[in-house]
């Protein structure tokens, strides 16, 4: 979600989405037309207007005061903020990185409630000076109690859904098994909001209800969009890419090899496919089944030439790990070398060595998977 960038925070770019306008609006004229009237009566109404929106105004900076809160949580932390957004149903602190562990997202998720926490006392004691100011100030201190309590609903991806899936990643060590078990307590919890909207349309607040309501679905579309993304993402930046990965003590051999002596290498190193590379770049592999297709009589006197396989797939120095699985899950191969867009040979990728790192960044198994990459 993007806005109309409104400057600068502590280095953190600011956005508001227009969507905020309308929320701004109907905030504006629901405190001027019902809560100010009804608390502060006999007033002109152009101070009702002037005062409603003076106090969205301010309660737009709570909103920023609460995603500032969960911004320099981040910062401090070790991890960028790319940008907070203002949008429909209030802000989003945006993080460049990742949090490095359960613990680091307990903190940051809980400091935007506390901030509201402490927005809501302060207002709360402003609100004693009674008048305009104290009434303006006691609907603030309501809202901000409210925005963290309703924050803090451990529905993924409200504050108190992100406390939770930090709780269990600190717990277990597992980032995807916390964000599973969050997402899916996030969807009781949007299913009972969707009931508690549907009750309180039934008791007659129409109004009310739709918009419970509608929170509830958006919340149900931002967890499961987020939780894939954050499960991608987590799993993108902490496999390396594959110019890492690729294993360049994988025998290979120039143009000109024989066969046999392939075939001998075969035995000594069970590798199913040989890279033909002179000089850094690459000609084509040698595997199992072109060695078999030349024919074993004429394996002694062919050379790799011979016995090349030229259409081969392969992957970028900077391709993730999770592109080169599914090259090689596509077409059924079980090894890719890594070759650059000039045909720069880097080292091959086995299909195993990318199982094995799967197993080891997913958290499956924590206990048993190796701890370091072998070359497989
Ligand atoms: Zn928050």
């Amino acid at each position: 979600m993007r806005g109309v960038p409104l400057g600068r925070l502590f280095g953190i770019p600011l956005e508001i989405n227009s969507s905020w306008l309308f929320i701004f609006l109907l905030l504006t004229w629901s405190l001027a037309a019902g809560a100010f009237p009804g608390a502060l009566p006999d007033r002109a109404p152009a101070v009702y207007w002037l005062l409603a929106a003076f106090t969205s105004v301010v309660f737009f900076v709570c909103l920023i005061a609460h995603e500032l809160g969960h911004s320099l949580t981040a910062i401090r932390l070790g991890v960028k903020v790319r940008r907070i957004t203002l949008f429909f149903f209030g802000g989003v602190a945006q993080l460049e990185g990742n949090l490095k562990n359960g613990l680091s997202e307990v903190w940051v998720a809980l400091a935007g409630p506390v901030v509201s926490f402490v927005l809501a006392g302060l207002f709360w004691l402003l609100s004693q000076v009674g008048g305009e100011v104290g009434v303006a100030s006691a609907w603030l201190a309501r809202i901000n109690l409210l925005l963290a309590l309703f924050n803090l609903l451990p529905g993924f991806p409200l504050d108190g859904g992100r406390v939770l899936r930090g709780a269990i990643w600190a717990a277990t060590k597992s980032f995807a098994r916390a964000t599973q078990v969050a997402v899916s307590v996030g969807a009781l919890v949007s299913w009972g909001l969707i009931a508690y909207g549907v009750l309180t349309v039934l008791r007659g607040n129409l109004f009310g209800g739709i918009w419970i309501i509608v929170i509830a679905l958006f919340l149900q579309n931002a967890a499961v969009a987020e939780a894939s993304q954050s499960g991608a993402q987590q799993a993108l930046a902490q496999v390396p890419r594959a110019r890492t990965l690729a294993q360049d003590d994988w025998p290979t051999v120039p143009r000109d090899t024989r066969l046999q002596t392939i075939a001998d290498l075969v035995l000594e190193t069970g590798r199913r496919a040989y890279p033909v590379v002179e000089d850094g770049r690459f000609f084509g592999l040698v595997t199992l089944v072109t060695l078999r297709g030349a024919g074993r009589e004429r394996w002694p006197f062919m050379t790799a030439d011979a016995a090349l396989l030229t259409e081969v797939h392969s992957v970028l120095p900077t391709a993730g790990a999770m592109d080169a699985l599914r090259v090689m899950t596509q077409h059924n191969v079980h090894q890719l070398p890594v070759l650059d867009a000039q045909g720069v040979y880097y080292g091959m990728i086995s299909r195993d060595q990318l199982m094995a790192l799967l197993q080891l960044y997913s958290g499956e198994g924590n206990d048993r998977s190796p701890r370091r990459i072998e070359s497989a």
